[in-house]
């Protein structure tokens, strides 16, 4: 639970700020006020300063079962003690094997797959790139709007959001296109709680079939990657249906559809992968984050004929891609979500969550809409409920006013003004309670200082 033992930030918080700034240049993002963290367990960090924080973060939505729990961190040591970096294209090692079987048994779709490790989601993004390239012989790449892919050159273009992601940084990578997501609560003509997911997916679906078959053309079209639910741009899950029609479309042409599930994966959704409730069968799925609940490893995991046809030594994870002691993390985490009682777990309290979240919308006309898709939900904020311009002040000051209170949450959103709520989904329920009273008790005075 949470426990503060100084006003937030403590002074040793705020000397390592100080030091940050001298020694860490500006650019390198920090979302939050200070929360220099000294250990953590569970959904509960313990900063510099001795104060116990409650964290609905999940370090980036990474570590779904919480912080540091017992059978990953068992399975780190004992690998570490093993060894720690042989290099997979130097003298390979089973733990790699072992991870990528199981990954290819457990994603969506019954047909043969294989899987490779890099170590960050963003170059797991670029290999999924080269290789529905590679293996279409076509150069396009579709993405969508809010899309988030990650920083580097590739991953950058993919991302939509200029600021912070992409400004002063151009120029971007060549042949990256980009169709409309369905985001039902701002699409046009939609009211206060938005348009039917239904229309939109319709409708989103003729803008992307118009752009590649009028303004590239499907011959020239190598993938089609999507995040089924948008992560960094706002927690919108895609409506199933614009799911089925762009699988339908891409099989047709010979497109690789791929699922950027590096956000939504392992339990986030209640389900192993968001793919699941949403009814969608990709050629090709990128995973990360929660995979080793913390340990640096993603993985780019898809049909055999695909993965197999970049040549002999032209793919690489990078130096450090599927190291060991990552790889044991993973299968740890695997382990634990295998027999399904934390995934179902993940369910109940995503409906617990969602019935909370409901409740402040109706409370509150500060929310605009809440939504969300199993144990990611996010809260957006509007200075007016029919204008719905994005109220990202009331944002900001929910984030200060829980941190102040021991409650750490992250923003979203393409406007800024998301809350989005990401808690382990091994939270207890007293915390979820505790996390519950702060959060409301601060969005009673962000309403009371609106009226
Ligand atoms: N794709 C999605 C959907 C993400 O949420 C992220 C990170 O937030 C990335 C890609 C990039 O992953 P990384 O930060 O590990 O490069």
């Amino acid at each position: 639970m949470i426990k503060l033992k100084t006003k937030l930030p403590g002074p040793k918080n705020r000397a390592m700020m100080a030091e940050r700034k001298k020694h860490v240049p500006r650019g390198v993002a920090h979302w939050l006020p200070p929360v220099f963290v000294a250990k953590a367990h569970g959904a509960i960090v313990e900063d510099v300063d001795g104060n116990h924080l409650m964290d609905w973060t999940c370090g980036f939505a990474v570590v779904n079962l919480g912080h540091t729990p017992e059978p990953v961190v068992r399975a780190i040591q004992k690998q570490a003690e093993r060894i720690l970096h042989p290099g997979f294209f130097v003298t390979p090692y089973e733990p790699y094997l072992e991870l990528a079987e199981r990954l290819c048994n457990a994603t969506p779709g019954d047909f043969p797959k294989k899987a490779m490790f890099a170590t960050s989601g963003a170059e797991a993004v670029e290999n999924a790139v080269k290789i529905c390239r590679a293996a279409t012989g076509r150069p396009a790449i579709v993405c969508f709007s809010h899309a988030y892919h990650g920083r580097t050159y590739m991953a950058m273009t993919l991302t939509d959001k200029a600021k912070p992601f992409k400004r002063g940084f151009a120029p971007f990578c060549p042949e990256v296109y980009r169709a409309p997501f369905p985001y039902p609560y701002r699409w046009p003509g939609g009211g206060e709680e938005g348009a039917d997911p239904d229309v939109v997916a319709e409708e989103c679906f003729r803008h992307f079939e118009d752009l590649v078959v009028t303004s590239i053309t499907p011959e020239k079209v190598a993938g089609v990657i999507i995040e089924p639910v948008l992560g960094e741009g706002g927690y919108v899950p895609a409506p199933k249906k614009f799911l089925k029609k762009l699988q339908a479309f891409c099989r047709k042409h010979g497109i690789v559809f791929a699922a950027d599930e590096i956000q939504t994966g392992f339990g986030r959704t209640g389900a192993l992968f968001a793919c699941e409730p949403l009814e969608a069968e990709p050629d090709m799925m990128i995973l990360s984050k929660g995979l080793a609940s913390g340990m640096p490893i993603s993985c780019v995991v898809g049909r055999a004929e695909i993965m197999d046809v970049p040549d002999v030594d032209c793919l690489g994870g990078g130096t450090y891609g599927g190291n060991p002691v990552a790889c044991a993390s993973a299968l740890a985490v695997l382990d634990m979500l295998e027999d399904g009682t934390l995934l179902r777990q993940a369910r109940e309290f995503g409906k617990t969550l969602e019935k909370k979240l409901r409740y402040f919308k109706d409370n509150y006309p500060v929310i605009g809409n809440v939504r969300g898709l199993g144990a990611m939900w996010g809260i957006e904020f509007v200075e007016d409920r029919t204008t719905k311009e994005p109220d990202d002040e009331a944002c900001e000051e929910m984030l200060t006013g829980c941190y102040k209170r021991g409650l750490v949450i992250l923003p979203a959103g393409t406007y800024d003004n998301l809350v989005r709520l990401v808690p382990p989904i091994t939270i207890e329920p007293k915390q979820f309670e505790q996390g519950f009273e702060i959060a409301e008790t601060v969005l009673k005075s962000i309403q009371k200082s609106r009226k």
